[in-house]
């Protein structure tokens, strides 16, 4: 996948993108990012990017052409991303989704945001990270590229993103790794029993608890009518009444 990125701040990359597994994938030639500073596309001797916006009020408003004009030399294909408080909310659906495209182009704000021609006539999707206001859009395009990436397949190893909390529209079981004792908490004895079967039904319970306790809208929308799970939820019931 090759990612190009259109900022006013590509400094703010550094870190997220040069370690762990972004770094990985980089090196090994699964992704490839571009930071295009947006103000190396402006033609005037100050470098201008941003201007009043008409009709009053307060900030900034980011202007059209060189955002357009950045873009345009460059874009070989593929969504263009303005990452925005108003767009559709990001979840791991919207993450497997964009993980499909082989190009992606995101567009960082700032100020109060981009002129909306930008919008109505570059842009093909808007995302937003949440329902709260951030400074820019840098913060958002690391967190949608790093949930992203990460689905890339053989970013990660094979079977770990198949099983995280949301990609089954459930919440993950609990982990634990060695000491089989710590300070006189145990880890769950079918754990260490070796029993695989045994082992993956623990597991599911577990989720389906976390998930009913923690995100019962989440819950609310699973199928859960085969018989393995309404056994499962039964035990459940029976357990927390007890
Ligand atoms: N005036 C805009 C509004 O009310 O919709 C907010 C502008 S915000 C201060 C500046 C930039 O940060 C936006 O252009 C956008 O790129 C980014 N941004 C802010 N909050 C965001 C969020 N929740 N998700 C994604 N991007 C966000």
């Amino acid at each position: 996948m090759h990612i190009d990125i259109f900022t006013l701040f590509p400094g703010m990359f550094q870190g997220p993108f040069t370690e762990s597994i972004l770094k990985r994938a980089q090196e090994r030639a699964l992704l490839s990012i571009a930071l295009h500073n947006i103000r190396d596309a402006t033609t005037d001797k100050h470098h201008v990017v941003d201007d009043y916006p008409y009709g009053g009020g307060a900030g900034m408003v980011m202007k059209p052409e060189p955002i357009f004009r950045a873009i345009e030399a460059v874009y070989q294909g593929g969504p263009i991303i303005y990452l925005t408080p108003q767009g559709r909310v990001f979840n791991q659906q919207i993450a497997q989704e964009l993980a499909q495209e082989e190009r992606l182009t995101f567009l960082c704000g700032h100020y109060e945001g981009v002129d909306e021609r930008v919008i109505e006539h570059l842009v093909t999707d808007e995302i937003s990270i949440g329902d709260y206001v951030l400074t820019g859009g840098e913060l958002a395009a690391m967190v949608v590229v790093d949930a992203v990436a990460r689905l890339i397949p053989g970013v990660l190893t094979e079977g770990s993103a198949q099983e995280e909390s949301h990609s089954s529209q459930m919440l993950e079981y609990p982990h634990y790794t060695r000491p089989p004792e710590f300070r006189g908490w145990r880890v769950p004895d079918i754990l260490l029993s070796g029993h695989h079967e045994n082992i993956a039904r623990w597991r599911k319970k577990e989720a389906l608890r976390r998930t009913r306790q923690r995100r019962p809208d989440l819950f609310a929308r699973l199928d859960l009518s085969s018989k393995q799970d309404q056994k499962l939820l039964k035990e459940l019931d029976a357990e927390e009444q007890g």
